[in-house]
């Protein structure tokens, strides 16, 4: 199965992405969390993409094209794969396109999570992730046990810095701009399945299954 994730930022996409991945054996590849590391580790990859995830812009189209082309064609995506936070861009869209054409590979659905935006800034604002093993809380929604502890590891929560105030409404008027416009390139296909993304995570996967199916 090939599925893409879409949606503003915010909107549960990593979160669904993880339970999809379990259930279906598939991985999840979230091209955030791709450059996040690359950044972490300081690679020139990280350093040209550094300073665009700080103000909330878009890494440039080439440089995502390229790293994704490499990344499907790795042992562990030969049976499907979930796309999370790619395509971006009609650009984008229109090489994914071209790759999986080119390796003879069949997009299955496009998963639209829909939630309203004051919902989204909350959201993210009161994001909080671990440092160390990337865990995901919320300090409302899905408080750690300790504040600013992980549960899992041990690790210091930090707020990722393009999850402040001002960064995340930059966040969503670039999604509004560039990706949005990548709901009606998939609607047109016949691909598109939107799913309502308010509620429990487990009553949101429910939904999700439902459409998969
Ligand atoms: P995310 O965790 O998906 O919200 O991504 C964090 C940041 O990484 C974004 O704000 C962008 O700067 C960058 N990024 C992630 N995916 C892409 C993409 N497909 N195209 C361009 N930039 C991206």
């Amino acid at each position: 199965m090939i599925l893409i994730l879409l949606g503003a930022p915010g909107v549960g996409k990593g979160t669904q992405g993880v339970l999809i991945s379990k259930e279906y054996n598939i991985p999840q590849i979230s091209t955030g969390d791709i450059l996040r590391k690359e950044v972490k580790e300081q690679t020139e990859l990280g350093k040209k993409a550094k300073a665009y995830m700080d103000k909330g812009e878009l890494v440039p189209d080439d440089i995502i094209i390229d790293m994704m082309e490499k990344r499907i064609k790795q042992e562990d995506c030969k049976n499907g794969f979930i796309l999370d936070g790619f395509p971006r861009t009609t650009a984008q869209a229109k090489a994914f396109d071209e790759m999986l054409q080119k390796n003879g590979l069949n997009l299955d659905k496009v998963l639209l999570i829909d939630v309203p935006e004051e919902e989204i800034i909350s959201r993210l604002t009161g994001r909080r992730v671990c440092e160390s093993c990337g865990a995901v809380y919320h300090i409302k929604y899905n408080p750690p046990k300790e504040d600013g502890v992980c549960d899992k590891c041990g690790g210091k929560l930090i707020q990722r810095d393009d999850d402040k105030e001002e960064v995340v409404r930059n966040r969503l008027e670039v999604y509004k701009k560039s990706t949005m416009p990548l709901i009606y390139y998939y609607k047109n296909s016949g691909k598109l399945v939107v799913v309502d993304g308010m509620g429990e995570i487990e009553e949101i996967f429910e939904r999700v299954k439902e459409v998969l199916k």
